[in-house]
């Protein structure tokens, strides 16, 4: 009997993401395949609600619109701090997450877009991939049952590592 992917099992997968252009931007090839427990959120929602049923050995190509990705993108929030504010040891580079705090004292991270040649950095708290959608190629390479430790704590223990 093979299962299939579904709540309470563990699931490993070989992913392909690219954007509308056709552009890479992740992929696990030359990686181990991604494990992640079903049914709780660990992956993104369009993706977890697509690949439910599926079989070892599977591909399938899915598209996830950006509502159950990385959500909209939001405009007119970008902030620009000059580099000299940065704390002495952080190096700003485009790509990083930095938690900001709020007028309200919350934090919240905003991401480097660019960085100009007169030292001003602009950040955003847009996710990176807010507001495309998504085009993965996956395969399922394995699916197991779930440990009850690992439904307890809802995710994947592999390889005896812990996070
Ligand atoms: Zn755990």
């Amino acid at each position: 009997m093979t299962l299939k992917v579904g709540k309470d099992r563990v699931v490993k997968f070989e992913y392909v993401l690219a954007l509308d252009t056709g552009d890479v931007v992740d992929s696990s090839e030359g990686r181990e395949p991604l494990a992640y427990l079903h049914g709780y959120g660990n992956i993104i929602p369009g993706l977890e609600r697509q690949m439910e049923g599926m079989e070892v050995g599977e591909e399938k190509e899915i598209v996830v619109e950006p509502e159950e990705a990385y959500g909209p993108y939001i405009e007119g929030q970008v902030i620009q701090v000059p580099i000299q504010e940065f704390p002495e040891g952080l190096k700003p580079e485009v790509g990083m997450g930095i938690m900001v705090e709020t007028a309200d004292g919350r934090q919240i991270p905003y991401f480097i877009t660019q960085i100009t040649d007169d030292g001003m950095v602009y950040m955003d708290p847009n996710h990176p991939l807010a507001g495309q959608r998504l085009h993965f190629k996956v395969k399922v390479v394995e699916v197991r049952e779930a440990t009850e430790e690992e439904k307890a704590h809802g995710h994947v223990h592999e390889g005896g590592h812990h996070h």
